[in-house]
């Protein structure tokens, strides 16, 4: 038995040919960066997302870097946010010259915990960025009251949580500007790099639109500091492609999860905590397992793949160091990182793969 953490050729062959003919149709014309694939992709995916304005940029890192520059939010400020979440989220805040500030997850959810937020405010805090991990959004109706009051941004971080609702309201519509990641095993994935910005602000769409291309909107004339953040005409084929199949693909997560959840009942597995007014599109199916390193390597030796998303918080890794935070910050952080495990999940996956998948585990705790 073989079964990835992620199955992504499966996905690809029915789009096979659709795909080629529209990066066949790019290079027969030779216009590779924003041109008309790109424009039509800004639309189509902000249209998704339920919101006005859409920017196709280089990838998820980016995305979160142009926002935050575009909002001035750089050298002296601080930004409030997890540490339970993947590097690109402090790494962004960094980049822009701004200081992460972290609180702890909901023990629950493994989601930004909204009642930690208020006590980490100063006066140099300019913003809020949670991030809605493994297909799920953050509480956000307390979170955006607390931004209200203080005057301060909200900045989603959706690079995992493509279609995930709140309240039947799409992520990245939730906040003032939200960061989408097109990394090929996200639920809405590239062939190559690719990133997004939404947001219903139309003066910060008109600045993240000219920091992505050098913070000009007349070929070499610059009114922005800038840089490189263009999306790429073949990627945004690709996107465009798949786009019509998001939702599909992420009702079958949906379904997949419901299985799983169902067969794993009985087992010394906890499985993910689906919030009432959410709808989670499983980017990640992550349980909390007792010897998890020891079960992760049984699965191995089956040939399931599994990973850890993610084993080392933040706030303890070595290029963080800086910032000052020890071992014992953020307990609850710290301790679900020796917990966790993501099974294999994608929209492809078969029933008698998840029966499989299930009684390994089922051996495993029977041993
Ligand atoms: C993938 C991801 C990013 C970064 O996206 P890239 O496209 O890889 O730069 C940022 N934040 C989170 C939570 C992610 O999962």
């Amino acid at each position: 038995m073989t079964i990835p953490l992620v199955d992504l050729r499966k996905q690809y062959a029915p789009l096979k040919d659709e795909i080629l003919a529209g990066i066949s149709r790019v290079l027969d014309g030779m216009q590779l960066f924003l041109g008309e694939n790109v424009q039509a992709l800004e639309k189509e995916f902000a249209e998704f997302c339920g919101v006005r304005y859409g920017i196709g940029v280089s990838d998820g890192t980016n995305a979160l870097q142009l926002i935050l520059r575009a909002m001035d939010i750089g050298p002296g400020d601080e930004v409030i946010t997890v540490s339970h979440t993947f590097i690109a989220t402090a790494e962004a805040i960094l980049l822009a010259g701004a200081r992460p500030v972290f609180v702890d997850i909901d023990p629950q959810t493994l989601l930004m915990d909204v009642s930690q937020i208020e006590a980490k405010i100063t006066p140099r805090t300019k913003a809020i960025m949670p991030v809605h991990l493994y297909g799920q959004t953050v509480d956000m109706d307390p979170l955006l009251e607390i931004a209200s009051r203080y005057g301060l941004r909200v900045i989603e971080d959706a690079c995992q949580a493509h279609g995930a609702e709140y309240h039947g309201r799409k992520a990245g519509s939730l906040g003032d500007a939200a960061a989408f990641s097109f990394y090929y095993s996200k639920n809405l994935g590239a062939y190559g790099e690719g990133g997004f910005v939404t947001t219903n602000d139309p003066e910060l769409y008109r600045r993240v639109r000219m920091i992505r291309d050098h913070g000009s909107e007349r070929r070499y004339y610059h009114d922005l500091l800038g840089f490189n953040a263009r999306l790429d005409e073949i990627q945004a084929v690709v996107l465009r492609a798949k786009l019509p199949h998001l939702a599909e693909y992420n009702r079958l997560r949906r379904e997949h999860a419901r299985m799983y959840n169902e067969l794993l009942a009985g087992l010394p597995v906890q499985t993910p905590v689906e919030c009432p007014q959410n709808q989670h599109i499983y980017h990640m199916y992550v349980v909390k397992v007792p010897r998890r390193d020891e079960l992760q390597a049984y699965l191995k030796e089956k040939g399931i793949g599994t990973g850890i998303h993610y084993p080392v918080p933040i706030h303890l890794q070595n290029s963080m160091a800086a910032l000052g935070y020890q071992s014992g910050d953020f307990p609850v952080t710290e301790r679900v990182a020796g917990e966790i495990l993501s099974l294999p999940m994608f929209a492809e996956l078969e029933d008698p793969q998840i029966e499989d998948i299930v009684n390994a585990l089922g051996e495993f705790f029977r041993r």
